[in-house]
């Protein structure tokens, strides 16, 4: 690319890194952004660098969120003895957007697959183990139901299991392999509201 000047390669390189960018998309955006006015520009980098700095894990539920805990967990308002687990903070996303669901959550960033070499200590796992011994009522597995969310629903029911907590699994329906964000709402409520105990 040096037919572009070397700031403009630099700006290209470094949107193509992104997932799901090719060259032809970043090349394209890299424009777009160099005809923005300029505090637009400077607002979209301060985005990047204050989302950057400030996002970590909520202290309790591990989504992510730029405080100590999410407005989820601190919400008293919200039955806090239903955890509904789910792989990442975007199927989080989904589920509140059915203004339906009233219990918190438990995100694991991840699921088990052997394929891949992640195992059952590269997910929040432990951690969700550490929340159980407080006073809950039910765990909801909302894993995808790909291999490896049917994998990590199956280990986390029988690590609960003992515990007496009760275990219940979203109902399939929804389309395998299908990631839970790119599901209508109405199919992700049939989901939860026909889970079945494991
Ligand atoms: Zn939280």
């Amino acid at each position: 690319m040096d037919y572009y000047s070397k700031q403009i390669s630099k700006l290209i390189e470094e949107l193509s890194s992104l997932p799901g960018i090719g060259s032809k998309s970043a090349q394209r955006l890299a424009f777009h952004i160099l005809n923005m006015p300029m505090e637009q520009a400077e607002g979209l980098s301060q985005a990047i660098t204050e989302a950057r700095r400030n996002v970590r894990y909520c202290k309790t539920c591990y989504t992510l969120t730029d405080h100590e805990l999410c407005p989820i967990c601190k919400n008293t308002g919200r039955d806090h003895k239903t955890i509904m687990v789910v792989e990442d903070t975007r199927d989080l996303a989904a589920y509140e957007k059915t203004q339906k669901y009233t219990g918190v959550y438990h995100v694991l960033h991840g699921a088990i697959s052997p394929m891949l070499g992640i195992g059952p200590g590269d997910i929040k796992l432990k951690e969700l183990m550490q929340r159980l011994q407080e006073d809950v009522d039910e765990v909801i597995i909302a894993t995808n139901s790909s291999l490896e969310g049917e994998t990590t629903a199956m280990y986390i029911s029988k690590l609960i299991k003992p515990t007496g907590i009760k275990v219940t699994r979203i109902a399939s329906g929804v389309p395998v392999g299908g990631d839970l964000e790119y599901i209508d709402e109405m199919t992700l409520l049939r989901a939860l509201e026909g889970r079945v105990e494991l």
